[in-house]
């Protein structure tokens, strides 16, 4: 069985406890590796390895340690179809997706941050003949990555690409869900030729792991994505440290559907922005509102698509969606189904489990889910779901569609499909979220802000924002 281990000071180890942890196959339900269960004595050794690192690797200065992330994205690429491989069966999303959009965009990580990092400027403040002020953005030392298991790799390097290319040394800790691809990704940092301890990598559980990288004094920066409830909490025990914090949390996004859009497409798009990854990527919508006078269009041709989506082998190109994370996360999902039944929803499709045959017997299928009939202060309107479910309601006009989309206490992304540009631009204004979609899903540029308001979390990700938390500001004032 394959065992998956630590990164630390360059060296590939088990915890130090000698525990080990099961990890399973989404689709088959099976036990295929054990990973180290570490605890605060591999960070502690983590944060050691990191500190002393830090001399070398800000030495390289930005143009050395853009090379070295040039390589390791040029190896990552090299490796793509293993890689490809490995996400898709540690977490179940069809091979397709994790070959064309995953790997791919975790490359694309390191290419961005490698070479942003060499482009970025800082400012500089002229007081007439007084004197200059210049912003010097300095490394800040030692930084934490915390990240979830939806998008493996892809969100492991969204936060360690800047938080290297600005010169830290990082103590990163991917999901135990899904730990295999950044194993691998430890494997080749050598090669890349980064000097041992700038990039560690710690598996095992968050109450453990993550819970000792936030508590850790020498740790003065953490970036974190993952649910709202663990964001409160290291919020929490950061805050009296005074701890620098991005906080990338839950969503419950909303699809505003107005009648003028351009229907094939705003429909092909929504049955993907309902259930790529299995509806598993914090960007994807959930609520889908509807303009009164298309909804039974819309319903109809919705669920007629939805129906045909085809739930089977990650491993399989032709599978539209594979199984869910895990076994808790299935029966999670299946429980709010059931909730939202006694809430009065009406089942359009899906609504149960798949049992698929053979060696995907055991496999952690969900069917694609569309309800309709709840209101939008009930649970399900409200409680991020996280898995294949959506929910329709119709709205009159555009104030009901904004006050219908507004009424959540999360605020991540949104997506309104309307072929009037003057609306576009009026309903994006008055959306609560970090991110709005107009006419499109899904579609990235590195260089813009990424975020969420309310409980989507706090401070924005991406691009020149990546670059400036990862670094602290001190302003220089020479007189002149
Ligand atoms: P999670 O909060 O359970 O876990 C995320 C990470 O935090 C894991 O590595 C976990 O081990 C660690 N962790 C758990 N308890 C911890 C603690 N006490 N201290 C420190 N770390 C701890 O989230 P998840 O279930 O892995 O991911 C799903 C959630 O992530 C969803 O809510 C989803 O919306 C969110 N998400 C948000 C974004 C975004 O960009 N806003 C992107 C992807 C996923």
């Amino acid at each position: 069985m394959d065992e998956l281990l630590n990164l630390i000071g360059g060296k590939r180890c088990a915890a130090m406890s000698g525990g080990w942890i099961d990890v399973h196959e989404p689709a088959t339900g099976m036990v295929y590796a054990r990973l180290a269960d570490s605890d605060e004595r591999d960070v502690q050794a983590a944060v050691e390895a990191a500190t002393q690192a830090c001399a070398v690797w800000q030495g390289l200065g930005r143009e050395g340690r853009s090379q070295i992330l040039l390589r390791l994205a040029d190896l990552i690429e090299r490796d793509l179809e293993r890689f490809a491989q490995a996400e898709s069966r540690d977490n179940g999303k069809p091979v397709r997706l994790a070959r064309t959009v995953d790997i791919p965009r975790a490359v694309a990580n390191f290419r961005f941050f490698a070479t942003a990092a060499v482009h970025f400027a800082s400012e500089a403040h002229l007081m007439d003949d007084v004197a200059v002020n210049y912003t010097d953005r300095q490394p800040i030392g030692v930084v934490g990555a915390i990240s979830p298991w939806n998008l493996p790799l892809y969100l492991f390097t969204w936060k360690i690409a800047p938080a290297l290319a600005a010169g830290n040394c990082v103590v990163a800790k991917p999901s135990e869900v899904t730990p295999l691809t950044a194993h691998l990704l430890a494997d080749l940092v050598e090669e890349a030729g980064m000097p041992p301890g700038v990039l560690n990598i710690v598996q095992g559980l968050g109450p453990k792991v993550g819970a000792a990288i936030t508590a850790h004094p020498d740790i003065p920066a953490i970036s974190f994505t993952g649910g709202t409830r663990t964001g409160a909490e290291i919020a929490r025990v950061a805050a009296p440290m005074f701890k620098k914090l991005s906080l990338e949390l839950g969503g419950k996004n909303p699809v505003l559907v107005f009648a003028d859009c351009d229907f094939e497409e705003m429909l092909t798009t929504t049955v993907r922005s309902s259930f790529r990854n299995q509806g598993q990527i914090c960007l994807c919508g959930s609520r889908i509102l509807v303009e009164r006078s298309i909804y039974e269009r819309f319903k109809q041709a919705f669920v007629e698509r939805v129906k045909a989506l085809h739930v089977d082998d990650p491993m399989d190109p032709k599978s539209d969606l594979g199984a869910v994370v895990s076994q808790q996360h299935m029966e999670k999902v299946l429980e709010h189904i059931r909730l939202a039944k006694e809430e009065g929803a009406t089942v359009l499709c899906g609504g149960t489990r798949i049992v698929l045959g053979g060696r995907l017997a055991k496999g952690w299928f969900l069917a694609p889910t569309v309800l309709e009939g709840l209101g939008p202060g009930c649970r399900t309107n409200q409680e991020e779901i996280f898995g294949p479910v959506v929910t329709m309601q119709p709205f009159d006009d555009e104030a009901h569609a904004l006050a219908l989309a507004n009424d959540s206490p999360y605020g991540l992304a949104s997506v309104v499909w309307t072929s009037e540009v003057k609306r576009a631009h009026r309903v994006a204004r008055a959306l609560r979220t970090g991110i709005v979609w107009v006419n499109c899903w899904m579609v990235r540029d590195l260089r813009t802000p990424f975020g969420g308001m309310k409980q989507s979390g706090i401070g924005r990700e991406g691009g020149v924002e990546a670059l400036r938390f990862f670094t602290e500001a001190k302003n220089v004032c020479i007189r002149l």
